[in-house]
């Protein structure tokens, strides 16, 4: 239960004054749908109000806070002539310009005759002095209230800086003192500020310093955030390590022989490695949770199988999971021979899979008689029941959320698990996504591959592409053709796929198809096969084949307006060519105008194949936040933490949580209420049902 003293931060933002219906929904976009949303939503500079001059001495340029009488009000007449006011003081006098400025409005606001306190930018303009919309307009009583270091906070479309900065200190006045989870001799050491004075500091900074990444109040927030996250990770951890796991070994290892032999290759140093990384894991009694890194390209799938194969000799069966149904039918063709080799029996359940068929499946695998299930997220429905899981296998795991992966582990006693992921993930966002999670780095790329040729061009360059595409697939080439990413929608992704589509067919008739993520699993497969068995040369698509899909034949990768994608993503599309023995070509196509940072960029891209390389240089150009497009690839969000900046902490904050737990396992030692606190106010409460004593 969440202690009582975060009540007041959990409510709903509109339970804050000036937050009503109209608003709600534009707060909730931009930050989130609680108060402690709010406490999160952190300035990003100030505006310091406290210049106060006489007018003759407004300096230009600067925001100044001066004291005026009301002359004159000159009504404009449209763009060229905006409303002005004229005001004085005994030095001079300045015009306050608005631009669609209402009359009676303004009126009001600056009756004639009055005194007004004006906090505005100050511009030089025909030799006068002019105020554009001034951001305050008040009587002289509230003088002191304007005269301020006044906080920006970032704003989204609707929503304007002074209901955000009033729903903010709303927010900030219900924010409690909180009893101390840091440890006491850290803090001094740091010099760091109480939880809540440092939330007023950066809320309401004295100057820009405070806003400053490495400020004391900043990075006392950044570690709160840290320390919940690496404590929540270790807590599970912790609870995954007592569950007892069973030891799952093969020493005959004769299937394994038999795979082996079957095996037109010999497995890569970085593969041997892996495998016997997952061999001593799986013997320990204990439960297995590793991830498998490893490229595009890289073999993960023979590795996987390998551990499978242990399990499967072991005396249990193995899962495999795949994010699309494309994915698992590829599985499924590749694996069988193999599995026919080593003489295990192998079936592949998806969600199309009804009726009688999927019965008698299910009946089989209760039975035992299914060895190896492959499968896409239909593996997790309640009635698939094995008769004993002893390895799950989750193939691209940032497709996949969390929970997910732990239903599936619930579907056997102590399921060892093994997640393999194609994204490379830099060091410190692993630690910051899993803490302490063991991992092994396919990093050397099977003997053979021949390096893909990449290209960075202009789009205004795109008649001679397709030109260049069309003499290539005339001379038997098959070409990949990714369409541009639309933020936020998929119809309009859908749109200029089918445009595009369009306009290839009428160049190069029927050898082009279409595929994109609204088409129905089967239509879907139905044109990936067509393109696998060369009826289709040139296949358009969204971003649906980003996932693993293994067409050796395909020479040429063509992604429009490449700079709208993620660096990890255009790395794993670009994966898609250069698997065979073909050279291979990948033609990034961008819009203009580019930036520097989008320019820098690509030209990674162009300069190596290394994903790690290309994962740690777009983290360093991005930051964390956005280097994989957190949200889809499941890693968790930061607010007050900047990996970039408190990257130092994050390594902190793991040693601090491991002491935590070794020290008190349970949370039940003097310090313990406090860091439940903590754990529930960034909602890493999940971690806090796998305690004991809950
Ligand atoms: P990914 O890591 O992207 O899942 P796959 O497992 O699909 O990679 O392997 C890509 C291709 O490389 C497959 O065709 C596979 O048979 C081949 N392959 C895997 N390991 C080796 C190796 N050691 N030597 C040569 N080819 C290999
Ligand atoms: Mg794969």
């Amino acid at each position: 239960m969440r202690p009582q003293c975060l009540f007041p931060l959990f409510a709903p933002i509109t339970a804050l004054p000036g937050v009503g219906p109209r608003l709600a929904p534009l707060y909730e976009r931009l930050l989130g749908s609680k108060v402690v949303d709010l406490l999160w939503h952190l300035p990003t500079s100030v505006v310091d109000r406290r210049c106060s001059p006489r007018l003759n001495d407004a300096p230009p340029g600067q925001v100044a806070t001066v004291t005026v009488r009301v002359e004159a009000h000159f009504p404009g007449d449209g763009p060229r002539r905006p409303y002005r006011v004229r005001v004085s003081d005994e030095t001079g006098f300045a015009h306050l310009v608005f631009f669609h400025g209402r009359e009676d409005w303004l009126r009001h606001q600056l009756p004639e005759g009055e005194i007004r306190i004006v906090s505005g930018l100050v511009e030089h303009f025909n030799n006068e002095i002019n105020f554009p919309h001034p951001d305050h307009i008040v009587p002289p009583e509230r003088k002191a209230e304007v005269m301020v270091i006044e906080q920006v906070y970032p704003l989204t479309a609707g929503l304007t800086q002074r209901p955000l900065a009033k729903a903010a200190a709303a927010a900030l006045a219900r924010a409690p003192e909180l009893p101390e989870w840091q440890d006491p001799a850290w803090l001094a050491r740091q010099s760091w500020p109480s939880w809540r004075t440092a939330l007023l500091a950066v809320h309401r900074p004295d100057d820009a310093g405070a806003l400053n990444p490495d400020s004391p109040p900043r990075r006392r927030l950044a570690y709160d955030e840290l320390l919940a996250t690496q404590l929540a990770l270790a807590l599970v951890r912790a609870n995954l390590r007592r569950q007892k796991g069973r030891s799952l070994a093969a020493p005959a290892g004769v299937m394994r022989a038999k795979v082996m032999a079957a095996l037109p290759f010999q497995l890569t140093g970085a593969q041997s490695r892996a495998v016997s990384e997952i061999d001593s894991d799986m013997a320990e009694p204990l439960r297995m949770l590793r991830l498998l890194q490893g490229d595009v390209g890289s073999g993960k799938t023979v590795v996987a199988l390998l551990a499978m194969l242990t399990a499967i000799e072991a005396g249990a069966q193995a899962a495999l999971m795949a994010p699309t149904e494309i994915l698992a039918r590829q599985h499924l063709a590749t694996l069988s021979p193999l599995a026919e080799a080593a003489g295990i029996r192998l079936a592949l359940l998806t969600g199309r899979d009804k009726g009688k068929a999927r019965e008698k499946l299910l009946a089989s695998l209760a039975e035992g008689d299914i060895d190896l299930l492959i499968g896409t997220h239909a593996l997790f429905q309640e009635d698939v029941v094995f008769r004993e899981l002893g390895l799950a296998v989750i193939d691209e795991q940032h497709r996949f959320g969390v929970h997910q992966r732990l239903d599936l582990a619930a579907k056997g006693f102590a399921v060892d698990m093994l997640v393999m992921t194609a994204t490379p993930i830099p060091r410190t966002l692993l630690l910051s996504a899993y803490g302490d999670m063991d991992a092994s780095r396919l990093d050397e790329k099977p003997p053979g591959r021949q390096p893909i040729d990449t290209r960075v061009v202009p789009l205004t360059r795109l008649d001679e592409m397709v030109a260049a595409v069309g003499r290539a697939v005339n001379g038997g080439a098959r070409v990949y053709w990714v369409c541009p990413l639309v933020e936020e929608s998929e119809q309009l992704d859908l749109a200029a796929a089918e445009a595009r589509h369009q306009t290839l067919t009428e160049q190069f008739g029927e050898r082009v198809g279409l595929i994109h993520g609204r088409m129905k699993g089967s239509a879907r497969d139905a044109v990936m096969e067509r393109f696998a068995a060369g009826d289709i040369d040139i296949l358009v698509a969204t971003t649906v084949i980003e996932v693993g899909v293994n067409v050796p034949e395909a020479t040429i990768m063509v992604v429009e307006h490449a700079e709208r994608f993620g660096l990890a993503q255009l790395h794993q599309l670009r994966g898609r060519v250069g698997r065979g023995s073909g050279r291979s070509t990948c033609l990034l196509l961008y819009g203009h105008p580019l930036g520097e940072v989008a320019k820098a960029r690509l030209e990674i891209l162009r300069a190596t194949e290394d994903g790690f390389v290309i994962a740690e240089e777009d983290l360093r150009l991005r930051g964390g936040g956005e280097i994989l497009g957190t949200r889809q690839s499941g890693l968790p969000e930061f607010h007050l933490a900047d990996l970039d900046r408190h990257g130092d902490l994050l390594e902190i904050a793991r040693d601090d949580s491991r002491l935590i737990l070794d020290r008190d396992p349970e949370l039940t030692g003097p310090r313990s209420e406090a860091l439940r606190v903590l754990l529930y106010l960034f909602e890493r409460d999940a971690a806090i049902r796998t305690l004991r004593s809950g």
